[in-house]
């Protein structure tokens, strides 16, 4: 049988690690080509959007693709919507690896908000040093906040023509360690934190330097996902594989 992966992310490439074992599967790993330098995943890998629904639905057709796990990044939204409506299309099962949200512990102080313009419209009132980790896409959002200071940690540079906020750029890949973060905002004098609510250990680092500094996180709210099955983890989605390979 043959298994598209939609990835761009660690969980896509440790789901391969493990769905490579099952000699019943033939599998591709598509990526966005976002990053300059991509962790390109073993086996068999496309690089390239698909040209929406249409496309990936002619791609599916082409390729004979029998199952379809889109384990890309929970804020990768369009390409989930795309990857659910396709796979009704074709008649195929389809999964969505989906690690859970970050939740809360005490100590934290979270202000939360839906989309990223609305965190750049709370910050003035409440922050001067600001530590971006929302990535390079988004940081136009906050290029008119004059009068703070941000830290923005992305993989690549941005792109040229993005309006850019005042501040540092820092180049960096996850995962980030406890005690790196902690430096990082300590150095650099940060009072408040922006993050996606992206779920998961790589980059969680910082949330935990956050609470242990007393720091406020404006965390950004997930986008809505497809209507779909959902696998929380890795064990969750092989076991979802092995349902499909053995009906
Ligand atoms: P997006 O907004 O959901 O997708 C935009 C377009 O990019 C899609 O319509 C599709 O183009 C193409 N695309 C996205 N993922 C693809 C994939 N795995 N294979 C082939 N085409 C793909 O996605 P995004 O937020 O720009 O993220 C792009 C990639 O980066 C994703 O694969 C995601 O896993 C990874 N990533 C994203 C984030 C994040 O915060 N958004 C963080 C870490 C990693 P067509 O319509 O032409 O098919």
């Amino acid at each position: 049988m043959r298994l598209l992966i939609l990835g761009g992310t660690g969980d896509a490439t440790e789901l391969l690690a493990k769905a490579s074992l099952l000699p019943q599967l033939q599998i591709m790993t598509s990526l966005a080509g976002r990053t300059q330098h991509p962790v390109v995943p073993a086996g068999a890998v496309r690089i390239g959007g698909f040209g929406g629904v249409e496309g990936l639905v002619t791609y599916l057709q082409q390729h004979q693709i029998d199952l379809l796990i889109d384990a890309t990044h929970p804020f990768a939204a369009q390409i989930s919507h795309h990857a659910a409506a396709a796979a009704a299309a074709c008649g195929i099962p389809h999964l969505i690896l989906s690690r859970p949200a970050w939740q809360p512990v005490p100590g934290d102080r979270w202000l939360d908000v839906e989309r990223i313009e609305a965190a750049a419209t709370i910050l003035p009132d409440r922050a001067k040093r600001v530590f971006l980790t929302t990535g390079r896409q988004q940081l136009a959002a906050f290029a008119h906040l004059e009068s703070l200071w941000f830290l923005m940690r992305m993989i690549d540079p941005p792109l040229s023509g993005t309006a850019v906020p005042p501040g540092e750029l820092l180049f960096d890949r996850g995962p980030f360690s406890l005690q790196d973060e902690l430096t990082l905002m300590t150095h650099y004098g940060i009072d408040t934190v922006v993050s996606k609510n992206s779920g998961g250990e790589a980059t969680y680092a910082k949330i935990r330097a956050a609470r242990e500094l007393g720091l406020p996180v404006v965390m950004v709210r997930r986008p809505m996902l497809p209507a779909a099955e959902v696998a929380p983890d890795i064990p969750a989605a092989m076991a979802w594989l092995t349902r499909h390979i053995h009906p």
